[in-house]
This record gives structure tokens, C-alpha cells and sequence, in this order.
């Protein structure tokens, strides 16, 4: 037995671990046949599970068993039939880095408390900033996703260009930015109506002509337009905005030009999506998010901006009790370019798999994706019953069945989740109730897809699941 309650012998440490080890490695065997959504007796687990911890210790075989149970009742996120949302994956090896780097529990927030670990964190956002083509000058930050990315960027922007003087500030956004970022703006303290929407053009993209013209609106009338957002694949269709229009309209009118990459930026590894992003370099800023693209587990979003001195602008802060710090490592300081003073060490989950695995094997996969979303959409669009939307950009795409009411719709995407193979969501599209699927995770391949597709079709006028 070890000589504190809170610290297990070395030998409990083992067990335990291996323990998780043997039920993890089952877990992920488990997922080909794991079903894609399971809430079956869900109200007595969550009702046991808001119970308050007992005073006397438990037992660590029952209370992993408890938390499988509980990882348990969910979509099934991790597995291959997920399609539903923006999936990610959740890669072991990222999970196995997140786990030595906790034991560790080293300090980030200055970085003299762990160069090493910060340089790991630099090292990839200073490979990705080279990705987009980034020029010195630009820095990356590793966040918890991509909302306080977005909330970040815009802070900055609005130091950038408005200062202390908000009031009059304007935003541009797409009629189909992610909502993430006029919550963002709300926070960074912009008013509810600086946030202008742009209304898309028919192909669904952020209309340039249409901003220009309202910038030049809101000039003549007293406003200060500081940012214009573009969007590197939107959640509903995967849609990429006209990035280098964009681009140009931002530098005419010395806006701040952010881009949201969430979902659609890590495609720049494969070289469809290089071409398909072109404008992207352009940015001011740039969220990304591992947590999709990369495949990690959720909580890893990522910053890459322009100019680094503009976080250090917005975020810098000195306090006294920092002063020992040794500050002869030429590394930066999360604590003056995030909101952030203590963080977790972000740079270990990235670093491992991408070391291990090699950057190769991610261009792979997402070019992998690229391909099943144009073999799906061929396939649903040969099928009569169903109408397709346009040839996806990136891996979204967008279906519903011919002449049928929304209900039908509904329904329709009940008959395929039902089977327990697949979880597809869906959206609206000029107010027409839309089945979606988006192909991400690293565990989705061709044979999956083609089920989803099969599916589908078979449940057009009746069972595959049960419901309707
Ligand atoms: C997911 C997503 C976001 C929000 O990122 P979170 O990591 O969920 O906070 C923003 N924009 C787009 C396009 C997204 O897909």
C-alpha cells in the first residue's frame, strides 16, 4: 500500500493502468460493430451518476466499468458510421500523449516553467503556419477548439483596428458563418448589430460584391468596419467562400480578414484542398481545429495569426509574482498571447501522433475523405427518388428526397439512424428541411460510406430501422 490515500503505490499504478489499457484496446476493437447512437437505459445511469461521491474510497474495477458505462450512452463519435455534425475520431495516440503529458502536469503558461514542451507546441503551429504559407512574422496558438480561437481572433482584430473604440466597430459575416462567431463578437464586446451579414450568393457563398457594398454603406454612415470573415468550409454544405475575393476586398478596405478553417482548413495538407483554399494565406487569422481535421480528441482548437505582435497587443499582461521567470528561452509565453495563465500542455497530443504516424498518413486520410464524399454523391444522385446538392467542396454533402414534404424528410433520416450503422444529421437549405452527411473521422472508409449510401436508399419508402 502506498503512505497517502491520494497517492497509489507503484504497483496500483500499473494495475490500473493497465486496467484502462485492456478496456480501452476492447473499446476500440469494439467500434466496427459498436451501434452509431445507444440511450437505452439512460434515465437511471444519469440519475445514479448526479449523485453526490461517497466520504470512504471506492474501487477502481467497478468505477472504470461506471465510466465505460457512462462514455457509453452517447453517439458513438468514435466510430465509423458517425457522419452526423463535423465528426473528428479521437485518435489513440493523441489520447496516450494527452495522458503522459497530465501525469507530467507541467505548466505552459510561461515558458520557462516547460521549454521543451512549449517548443513541441511551437514546433507543429510554426509547421502549420508554413502550411498556409504564413509568412515570419506569424505565430500559432493551441486553444481548447475553435470558439475561443474564434473569441481570440476577434479581440485582436479589434485592438488591431478599432482600439479602445468599439461602439462604431463593424463585422462581416456570410449568411452561413458558423454561429460561433457572432458569439464571439458579443464577447469581444462588438454591439449585436455591428455583426452584418452578408447575404450569400445562389451558390452559397459570402457574396463579395454585395460586402463591398455594404462596407461602403456603413463608412458613409459614421460605422468603422474592422473584419470581414470568410469561411474555409461551412458546417451545413462544407462550402468555401471566395477566399482571394475576400482577401482583396479585406486589404482595399484595411479590414481585419479572418478565416474559419474549423471544419475545412486542415484539407490544405492534401493538395486538392491546397488549391481549393487558395486565399486562405491572405488571412489576418486562422482558426483550425484538430479536434476535426486531425482526427484528435475534442478540446483542441488552433489560432495561427499573421502578426504576432497583434496577440501580444491584446493579451499581453505583466504581474508581479511572474518576475522569477526565466525569460533566456526564445519560446513565447501563452500568458501573453491567450487569455489563458495556467493552461495544460496542448502541444504533446498533436506531436506524438504526428511523429509517429507521420504528416503522410493525415494527407491521406483527408484525401481519403475527399474522395468518398464525390463517390457518395455520385451515388445518391443516381438514385431517381433523391435530389442532390451541388458537388460537394470539401466533405459535406447534401441530399432529400424528390418532391417530399419535410416530414418525409424527417423521417426518412430517422429509417437510416434507426439501423444503428450510421448517425447523419441534418440542416436547412433555403428553408427545406436537408439530410447531410459529412465524411471525417479517420475511422470512416469505403465501406462504410457505401453502407450509408445503400441505407439510404433502401430506406427511401420504408424500413431499414424501425421508427416512422
Ligand atoms: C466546429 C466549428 C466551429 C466551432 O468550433 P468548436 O471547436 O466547436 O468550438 C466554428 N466554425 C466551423 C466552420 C465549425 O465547423
Amino acid at each position: 500500500m502506498s503512505s497517502h490515500p491520494l497517492e497509489p503505490s507503484r504497483a496500483e499504478m500499473l494495475a490500473m493502468t493497465d486496467a484502462a489499457a485492456q478496456a480501452l484496446a476492447s473499446f476500440v476493437d469494439g467500434l466496427p460493430e459498436a451501434r452509431s447512437a445507444d440511450a437505452d437505459g439512460v434515465e437511471p445511469l444519469v440519475s445514479h451518476l448526479l449523485g453526490p461521491p461517497g466520504e470512504r474510497p471506492g474501487e477502481f474495477g467497478p468505477l472504470l466499468e461506471r465510466l465505460q458505462e457512462a462514455a457509453g450512452k452517447a453517439y458513438e463519435a468514435a466510430g465509423p458510421g458517425y457522419l452526423a455534425y463535423i465528426p473528428g475520431g479521437g485518435l489513440f495516440t493523441a489520447a496516450l500523449a494527452e495522458f503522459v503529458a497530465r501525469v507530467h502536469n507541467r505548466y505552459t503558461g510561461m515558458a520557462g516553467a516547460a521549454p521543451g514542451l512549449v517548443a513541441m507546441e511551437q514546433g507543429v503551429m510554426r509547421w502549420l503556419c508554413g502550411e498556409f504559407d504564413l509568412p515570419d512574422t506569424a505565430i500559432g496558438v493551441a486553444t481548447t477548439g475553435g470558439s475561443i480561437a474564434t473569441l481570440s481572433a476577434l479581440v485582436a482584430a479589434r485592438e488591431r483596428i478599432l482600439g479602445d473604440d468599439v461602439a462604431e466597430g463593424t463585422l462581416y459575416v456570410g449568411a452561413h458563418t458558423h454561429a460561433c462567431v457572432a458569439k464571439a463578437a458579443r464577447i469581444a464586446g462588438f454591439r449585436r448589430a455591428a455583426v452584418r451579414v452578408v447575404p450569400a450568393t445562389p451558390d452559397r457563398r459570402l457574396d463579395a460584391e454585395q460586402a463591398a457594398r455594404m462596407i461602403a454603406e456603413d463608412r458613409a454612415a459614421g460605422s468603422r468596419p474592422a473584419v470581414l470573415v470568410g469561411t474555409a468550409g461551412t458546417t451545413d454544405t462544407g462550402t468555401i467562400d471566395d477566399l482571394p475575393a475576400l482577401a482583396e476586398l479585406a486589404r482595399r478596405e484595411d479590414l481585419w480578414f479572418h478565416v474559419d478553417g474549423a471544419y475545412g482548413g486542415f484539407f490544405r495538407l492534401t493538395e486538392r484542398g491546397r488549391r481549393r483554399l487558395t486565399g486562405i494565406e491572405r488571412a489576418d487569422s486562422i482558426v483550425l481545429d484538430p479536434h476535426k481535421g486531425m482526427f484528435l480528441p475534442f478540446g483542441t482548437g488552433v489560432l495561427l495569426v499573421r502578426d504576432h505582435a497583434s496577440l501580444r497587443d491584446a493579451f499581453a499582461a505583466d504581474a508581479d509574482y511572474l518576475q522569477d521567470f526565466d525569460e533566456s528561452v526564445d519560446l513565447p509565453d501563452y500568458n501573453d498571447l491567450t487569455p489563458e495563465l495556467t493552461r495544460e500542455s496542448r502541444g504533446p497530443r498533436l506531436w506524438l501522433p504526428l511523429h509517429l504516424h507521420g504528416v503522410a498518413a493525415f494527407r491521406d486520410a483527408l484525401d481519403e475523405k475527399l474522395d468518398l464524399a464525390a463517390e457518395a454523391h455520385a451515388a445518391l444522385a443516381a438514385d431517381p427518388h433523391i435530389e442532390v446538392g451541388v458537388q460537394p467542396d470539401l466533405t459535406v454533402l447534401t441530399f432529400r428526397l424528390r418532391d417530399r414534404p419535410d416530414d418525409d424528410q424527417r423521417r426518412w433520416l430517422e429509417r437510416a439512424n434507426a439501423t444503428g450503422r450510421v448517425l447523419l444529421s441534418s440542416t436547412r437549405i433555403d428553408g427545406a428541411y436537408t439530410l447531410r452527411m459529412c465524411i471525417l473521422s479517420h475511422r470512416t472508409h469505403a465501406d462504410r460510406v457505401r453502407e450509408a449510401v445503400d441505407i439510404l436508399r433502401d430506406a427511401v419508402n420504408g424500413p431499414p430501422g424501425r421508427p416512422s
